[in-house]
């Protein structure tokens, strides 16, 4: 049962890693329900990492992770898929043979998301549905990606790059739609984002990982506000939190 007074997502202390040795060290961070955040940092930092261990991908090698209170650290990914944590993975990670209808179709949980308010967040995929997803642009792509996140009604939504390799302009219309997903569908989003400026404009908190160390949180207003910390962060200047 959800404890509706937990944050949506809290890390205390986290250890992530591969066989046993960390490359995210102590890293403490929230999201609450309806909330947006961004996890930024030059390459390298851990930002993947992080989500990948939220996600169940791999297991943490120290730590807490909590969903609405509830202790998740270690369950495999899709039992935490069937309890609301949905990864959009850097990649994307479609079957180029499968139609668009065909992987909403795969990603229906029990109560599944009506198509309607799937199509209101994302109207690109509705002219798409009996399109092979390996036939669709960059944009439509992530859209499709995004798409079958939401489609079983995540309560955290965890985004990995989704803006990679794509257009400016393609970048600056997916991002809002992980605003309207936390308004709309109350769940929490954390996002991992390489356009700093662009995430901070769809963000209410950003963190800040160097070297898999939390070197910098704030608001995305504060953060707007010292570009001068923001790159000292980027360059390993600011003194670990
Ligand atoms: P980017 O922005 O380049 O995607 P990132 O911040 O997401 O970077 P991670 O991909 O989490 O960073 O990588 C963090 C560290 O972990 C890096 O030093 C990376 O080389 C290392 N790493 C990533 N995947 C593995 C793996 N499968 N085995 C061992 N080390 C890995």
């Amino acid at each position: 049962m959800p404890d509706a007074t937990a944050h949506r997502l809290q890390l205390d202390g986290l250890d992530a890693g591969y066989d046993g040795v960390p490359v995210v060290r102590g890293l403490t961070l929230h999201v609450q329900p309806g909330e947006v955040v961004a996890l930024l940092g030059p390459n390298g930092a851990g930002k993947t990492t992080t989500l990948n261990t939220v996600a169940g991908l791999q297991a943490p090698v120290d730590g807490a992770i909590h969903v609405d209170g509830e202790p998740i650290a270690g369950r495999p990914a899709h039992k935490l898929a069937r309890a609301g944590v949905a990864l959009v993975p850097e990649g994307r990670s479609l079957f180029f043979n499968l139609t668009v209808r065909e992987h909403l179709k795969l990603a229906e949980g029990r109560e599944p998301l009506a198509k309607q308010d799937l199509m209101d967040l994302l109207p690109e995929l509705e002219k798409c549905l009996d399109r092979k997803a390996g036939v669709l642009s960059g944009g439509e792509q992530q859209m499709l990606a995004v798409g079958r996140a939401l489609v079983s009604r995540p309560r955290l939504l965890l985004v990995d790059e989704m803006s990679l390799g794509l257009a400016p302009v393609i970048v600056e219309r997916l991002l809002p739609i992980l605003r309207r997903v936390a308004s709309d569908l109350g769940a929490g989003v954390l996002f991992v984002e390489q356009h700093v400026a662009s995430a901070l404009k769809v963000a209410d908190r950003a963190y800040v990982l160097n070297h898999g160390r939390l070197v910098l949180e704030g608001t995305a207003q504060e953060l707007r506000d010292r570009p001068d910390l923001l790159k000292s962060s980027y360059l390993g200047e600011v003194a670990v939190a």
